[in-house]
């Protein structure tokens, strides 16, 4: 693929470019196999691609499934539709909802439409991405429910989200955000350290839980917060702001039905859509999601709703 074809621009140029499962399977082939594919077993570096999505080696006959091992693994449905709900996904300015997916496309049920968000969200967040440089804000929210919580600990109904955001003047520049149990040390330093690369200033309030940070190689920097509530968001301003815009979009683009089983993979979603604000191509993020679905394991329906009580999985097709 040369530049010009890493993604289309437009959604007329997606449909005439991937109106085929054979065209969408040669992108998916490209996307996780950039430098081309060599068979394990004989070294071989020459195969084709046979119209059911496997790529045949021409030396031993060795077969590896392009969909096995991806997100895609084991869907009944055909690429082309696929490719047209992570067009939707990524071009909605806002993302999207289950019941958005399931009208555009046509699709049969809500739970498809759910699952494939799903999956798609578990793409998002691409493992191993490097951590934030230079001063980054730290602080905790609690998300959901009404009644304030006491600082430092977790609640039934509601949940205790740690959020990061690098400073890039006056603006923001990347986050990062986990859900965690408690804002114990524990909890804090382990999501210090796989967010803000050592080295770097994290810029905390006086809580506890911040403390030893210089320890484990961070310029530690903190302002501490009077009492009053207005002052955290003038002294951490970024962080606040950050979750504000991502409270704003679990009410309106989700309706705030957000359960606190899956709010991991919104807050990922979140994430993915933050950090991209000022892509200039919507296609660019199409690209990045499909490569990073392409070096995700599958999840299978069954195991993502594992943990809502009371819900039987439904026949489905996904
Ligand atoms: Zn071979």
């Amino acid at each position: 693929m040369n530049d010009n074809d890493v993604y289309p621009r437009t959604l007329s140029e997606l449909e005439e470019r991937f109106a085929t499962e054979e065209a969408c399977l040669e992108y998916l082939f490209h996307l996780r196999w950039p430098k081309g594919f060599v068979c394990p077993r004989c070294q071989c570096g020459n195969n084709w691609l046979t119209n059911r999505g496997l790529l045949v080696c021409s030396g031993c006959e060795y077969q590896v499934s392009i969909k096995s091992g991806t997100i895609f693994q084991g869907t009944r449905s055909p690429l082309v539709m696929w490719f047209r709900a992570a067009w939707w996904v990524t071009s909605q300015k806002n993302g999207a909802s289950a019941l958005g997916l399931k009208r555009v496309l046509g699709l049969a049920s809500y739970e498809t439409a759910w699952t494939w968000l799903h999956k798609f969200r578990r793409a998002m967040v691409r493992p191993g991405r490097n951590r934030l440089t230079g001063r980054v804000e730290v602080d905790e929210t609690y998300l959901g429910g009404l009644e304030e919580g006491v600082r430092g600990r977790g609640t039934k109904k509601k949940a205790l989200v740690v959020v990061a955001a690098q400073e890039k003047g006056k603006a923001i520049g990347s986050i990062r955000m986990r859900r965690i149990k408690d804002a114990s040390a524990d909890s804090l330093h382990p999501f210090v350290f796989d967010s803000i690369e050592p080295g770097s200033i994290a810029h905390t309030d006086g809580w506890e839980g911040y403390t030893g940070l210089e320890k484990k190689g961070y310029k530690h920097e903190v302002t501490v917060i009077s009492r009053r509530k207005e002052a955290a968001s003038e002294l951490l301003p970024r962080v606040h702001r950050v979750v504000s815009l991502l409270k704003r979009w679990l009410l309106g683009t989700h309706q705030g039905a957000v359960s606190n089983e899956h709010l991991d993979y919104y807050l990922d979603e979140f994430t993915f859509r933050f950090n991209r604000r000022t892509s200039r191509h919507r296609g660019k993020l199409f690209y990045l999601l499909l490569q990073q679905a392409v070096q995700t394991e599958p999840t299978p329906y069954e195991s993502m709703i594992k943990h809502v009580r009371g819900r039987k999985p439904t026949k489905h097709k996904i």
